[in-house]
C-alpha cells in the first residue's frame, strides 16, 4: 500500500554529505552464533560497495557469550561498536538505545539473523541520496513465516490501519534507512512505550518503500513468543489509537437501545398476555452478556491506564551497562 508521502516526483534533491557514515544498528539477544555470521555477510555483501560503515550492536541483556563476542570484535575492528544494556529491556528499547548512540548520517536498524537482506542497503542509500529521508523495506511475501504468524500479522496491519491515527505501510518492519534528522526526531519523542514502527511512521518526512524477500533465520531461534507478540500488538494499537477506549460509548448505546426495545416488548406482552414463565434463561443470558461486556471494557481501560502509569513514572528506556570499545573517559553516557 503506498503511503501518502510517497511521490518520487516531489522528492527534492537535498544535499547529502559526501563522504558519509552509515550506521547499522543491530539489537541482539543471545545471538553469539549469529553475530560472526552477520559480520561475515556484511564484509561479503557490503565490502565492495565503498560504504563507510559503523556497526553498532546493542546487547539487550544476553545471557550467553554475546557480550564477549561483541567486545572481541569491537577491539579488533574500528567500525564495530557495541553497548550492553544492564538487562533485557526488549527489542524496542534496544533499538532506542542504538539510535541514541549511532553516529551515522544515515541509520539502518537491522536484525542480526540476516532476515533483513544486507544486499538491499545500497538501494536504500541510493534512494536516500535521491532525497528520500526514510527508505523502508517492504516484505514481498511472508512465506518464511509460520502460517499463523502470517495470518496474525496481516490481521494486525489491517486493524491497526483501520483504527490508528497513524498509518503504517503493510509488511514493513524496523528494517529501513533513516536520515539523521529523522533519527533526531524519533529520539526526541518522549514516550516510554515505544512501538517503533508506529513512531517511525508518525515522524513522516519523504518516505518510500523498497520491496524485498525475507529469508529464513541464519542461526539461532526466534526470540518472539506468541504471547509476547500479542502484547506487542496491543501495545502498538493502544499507543496509536484511543478508539478501543471510546468504542464502548457506541457499544453501550446499542446495548442500551436493544435493552429498551426488549424491555418495552416484555411490558407490552405482559399487559396483553399476562405473566407467563419466570424467564430465568433470558435473564441469565442478559446478565452474563453484560457482565462480560463490562469486564472487557474495564480491561481496555486498564490497558490504557497501565500505559499512562508507565509514561507518568518516566523511567529511562534502558540502562547502559558497558560500552565497546570502552569510553576513553570511562564515562557511561546513558
Ligand atoms: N531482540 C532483542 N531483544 C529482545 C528480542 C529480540 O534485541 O528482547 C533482537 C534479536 O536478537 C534479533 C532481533 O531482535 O536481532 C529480531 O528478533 P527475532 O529474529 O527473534 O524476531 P523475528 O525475526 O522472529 O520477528
Ligand atoms: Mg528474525
Amino acid at each position: 500500500m503506498p503511503s501518502p508521502q510517497e511521490s518520487p516526483s516531489t522528492a527534492a534533491r537535498l544535499p547529502r554529505p559526501d563522504p558519509f557514515l552509515l550506521s547499522l544498528v543491530v539489537p541482539v539477544l543471545n545471538e553469539e552464533e549469529a553475530i560472526p555470521v552477520f559480520l561475515a555477510a556484511v564484509d561479503q555483501l557490503l565490502g565492495g560497495t565503498g560504504l563507510d560503515l559503523e556497526i553498532l550492536f546493542v546487547d539487550d541483556g544476553s545471557t550467553d557469550a554475546t557480550r564477549a563476542v561483541i567486545a572481541a570484535h569491537a577491539a579488533r575492528d574500528p567500525r564495530i561498536r557495541g553497548l550492553s544494556l544492564s538487562r533485557n529491556f526488549g527489542k524496542e528499547a534496544a533499538l532506542s538505545a542504538g539510535l541514541d548512540h549511532a553516529r551515522g548520517d544515515a541509520v539502518v536498524p537491522i536484525d542480526v539473523d540476516l532476515q533483513d537482506p544486507l544486499e538491499l542497503i545500497p538501494q536504500f542509500v541510493a534512494r536516500w541520496r535521491e532525497g528520500y529521508d526514510v527508505v523502508y523495506g517492504v516484505r514481498a511475501d511472508r512465506s518464511t513465516d509460520h502460517p499463523l504468524k502470517r495470518l496474525s500479522a496481516s490481521l494486525f496491519y489491517r486493524v491497526f490501519n483501520a483504527v490508528a491515527d497513524t498509518r503504517i505501510p503493510m509488511d514493513t518492519g524496523d528494517f529501513r534507512l533513516m536520515d539523521r534528522r529523522v533519527v533526531a526526531v524519533v529520539r526526541q519523542l518522549p514516550e516510554r512505550e515505544r512501538f517503533m514502527k508506529g513512531l517511525f511512521a508518525w515522524v513522516g518526512f519523504r518516505s518510500i518503500g523498497v520491496t524485498f524477500e525475507r529469508a529464513a533465520r541464519s542461526a539461532g531461534t526466534t526470540k518472539w513468543k506468541p504471547f509476547r507478540l500479542w502484547r506487542f500488538a496491543v501495545q502498538g494499537l493502544t499507543s496509536f489509537s484511543t478508539l478501543p477506549l471510546q468504542v464502548w460509548v457506541y457499544l453501550g448505546a446499542v446495548i442500551a437501545l436493544s435493552a429498551f426495545l426488549y424491555g418495552s416488548f416484555i411490558v407490552l406482552r405482559t399487559l396483553v398476555l399476562g405473566i407467563d414463565l419466570p424467564g430465568y434463561p433470558s435473564l441469565m443470558v442478559v446478565v452474563l452478556f453484560l457482565g462480560g461486556v463490562q469486564l472487557l471494557s474495564l480491561g481496555v481501560i486498564g490497558e490504557y491506564l497501565g500505559r499512562l502509569y508507565t509514561e507518568v513514572k518516566a523511567r529511562p528506556l534502558y540502562v547502559v551497562d558497558e560500552l565497546f570499545p570502552p569510553d576513553r573517559t570511562g564515562r557511561q553516557d546513558i
